[in-house]
């Protein structure tokens, strides 16, 4: 596996790999690599001959009082990991070199970024689009994987490739969760053994979301009353947002008819939760 850390090598290697003919899949992460992570490894690694990750907790996306300084990282085993899967190239590129002095330019989805995640988190999503639109340029992708897990940043990204006729294909895969259904995340790793117990109420809501649909109720206000009334039962939770809405537009709907989505984010003492389901 090769490491590239400056953001020219990257695109030298990239054009040249254009010129042999060989398709690039690529994972962008933050790091801090887990099952997650590596699904979408494994399905690029199926699909495409080349497969590029790259590991950059990017600034521009945290907010002030955010946790960009606490993220987990761990380059060394990051690199193991990715290594033993398969990845042909890790990229790891400076924030000060993909945001030098005076850098300008932002990339933004203003309808789709509203809603859910976007209410709470101002400015989150152009930070993603911004960054994610650079990385495409940098590593210039056939396919990119992304999980469902961040549903709305994988709606996200394929209006904002759609809408710039970007020549990349977006792929969303499904969520990974532990055994007891906790979606995996980088930031389960600040949750101690309380913690992690208590975070068992986004997926047990969830669950309880699918059976109230399964019996036929399909008045949202229903739904996310019953499933507030499960994270309120838990002392350590404190729920952000609960809502359910139109899987492509994102918007809040009142009765499901379709396909519907239920999003939420639950603060587990000082760690913010997401999960999401299809109803
Ligand atoms: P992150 O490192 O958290 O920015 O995530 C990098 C990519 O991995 C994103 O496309 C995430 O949606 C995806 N991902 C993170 N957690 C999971 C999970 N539990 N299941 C599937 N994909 C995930």
């Amino acid at each position: 596996m090769e490491i590239i850390k400056d953001i020219s090598q990257m695109q030298k290697t990239a054009n040249t790999l254009k010129k042999e003919g060989k398709s690039i899949g690529f994972v962008p992460t933050m790091g801090f690599l887990h099952a997650g992570h590596l699904s979408l490894i494994e399905a690029a690694r199926r699909e495409c001959q080349t497969l590029v990750v790259s590991i950059f907790v990017n600034p521009l996306q945290f907010g002030a009082h955010d946790d960009f300084n606490t993220y987990p990282r761990d380059l060394t085993h990051d690199s193991q990991l990715a290594g033993k899967s398969g990845v042909d190239i890790l990229f790891i590129p400076d924030a000060e070199h993909i945001y030098p002095g005076g850098y300008q330019t932002q990339v933004a989805v203003p309808g789709l970024s509203e809603n859910l995640c976007g209410r709470f988190r101002i400015g989150h999503f152009q930070g993603v689009t911004t960054v994610v639109c650079k990385l495409f340029h940098i590593v210039k992708p056939d396919i990119a994987y992304f999980g469902q897990k961040d549903y709305q940043q994988l709606i996200v990204i394929n209006k904002m490739v759609a809408d710039l006729n970007m020549e990349v294909q977006i792929k969303g895969l499904p969520i990974v969760r532990q055994k007891d259904g906790l979606a995996m995340s980088s930031r389960n790793a600040y949750l101690n053994e309380r913690e992690r117990k208590a975070a068992h109420c986004l997926y047990n809501s969830l669950c309880r979301a699918k059976q109230m649909k399964e019996e036929g109720i399909t008045q949202c206000s229903k739904i996310i009353s019953a499933i507030r009334d499960i994270i309120s039962a838990e002392p350590m939770a404190r729920p952000e947002y609960i809502r359910i809405c139109h899987p492509e537009t994102l918007q809040d709907i009142e009765y499901i008819e379709d396909r519907a989505l239920l999003a939420m984010a639950v603060h587990i003492g000082k760690t913010r939760l997401i999960d999401n389901c299809f109803l």
